[in-house]
């Protein structure tokens, strides 16, 4: 088994029903475990400003699928909850956005699949909700917490428990 820790996004429709239902389906549909799930946050938007604040949050699953298996898993979710890649524009609005952020300790490069994710180091709003799930995790050779410390939380709030 593999531990795999998937970053989710959105900032259209209801965000946080969505991450409830996605986060079921995929584990459903990769048959794993969940072992740890973050808080949701409210965070402004990255790379495209001009849109409303998303919802993000990080989860920790253990899986036998492979990492393609598994990223083919989590665009068929993203696609039942809605997202249209084609129309998307790049770090535009979207439903659902999942992201793989380290499977195990493996390392790829590959035209549809790059591990670790590659921009994880600049984003606040991955790097808060993981460092509550995986403070210690060594992703790229760089402790989440770590990496938290190196960027800007500002305008990052945590979100009530909805129960
Ligand atoms: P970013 O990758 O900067 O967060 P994005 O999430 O908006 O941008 P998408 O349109 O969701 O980008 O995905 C573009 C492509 O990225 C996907 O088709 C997928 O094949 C590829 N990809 C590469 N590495 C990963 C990864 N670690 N997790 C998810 N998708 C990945
Ligand atoms: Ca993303
Ligand atoms: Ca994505």
């Amino acid at each position: 088994m593999a531990s795999v820790l998937i970053a989710l996004g959105g900032n259209v429709g209801d965000v946080r029903a969505t991450f409830r239902k996605a986060i079921a389906h995929v584990c459903g549909m990769a048959q794993a475990a969940l072992v740890a799930r973050s808080s949701d946050y409210s965070t402004p938007p990255w790379g495209d400003e001009d849109q409303a604040p998303f919802v993000n949050a990080c989860v920790e699953i253990e899986t036998g699928l492979d990492p393609h298996a598994l990223l083919f898993v989590m665009q068929k979710v993203e696609q039942k909850f809605g997202r249209t890649r084609e129309k998307d524009r790049r770090w535009g609005p979207r439903t659902l956005d999942l992201d793989m952020i380290a499977y195990d300790d493996v390392s790829l490069q590959k035209p549809d699949l790059t591990l670790p994710h590659p921009r994880l180091f600049e984003r606040a709003f991955v790097l808060v909700p993981l460092a509550e799930i995986a403070p210690d995790r060594v992703i790229s050779g760089i402790r989440v917490r770590d990496g938290l410390s190196r960027v800007s939380p500002q305008g990052i709030v945590r979100l009530p428990d909805t129960g």
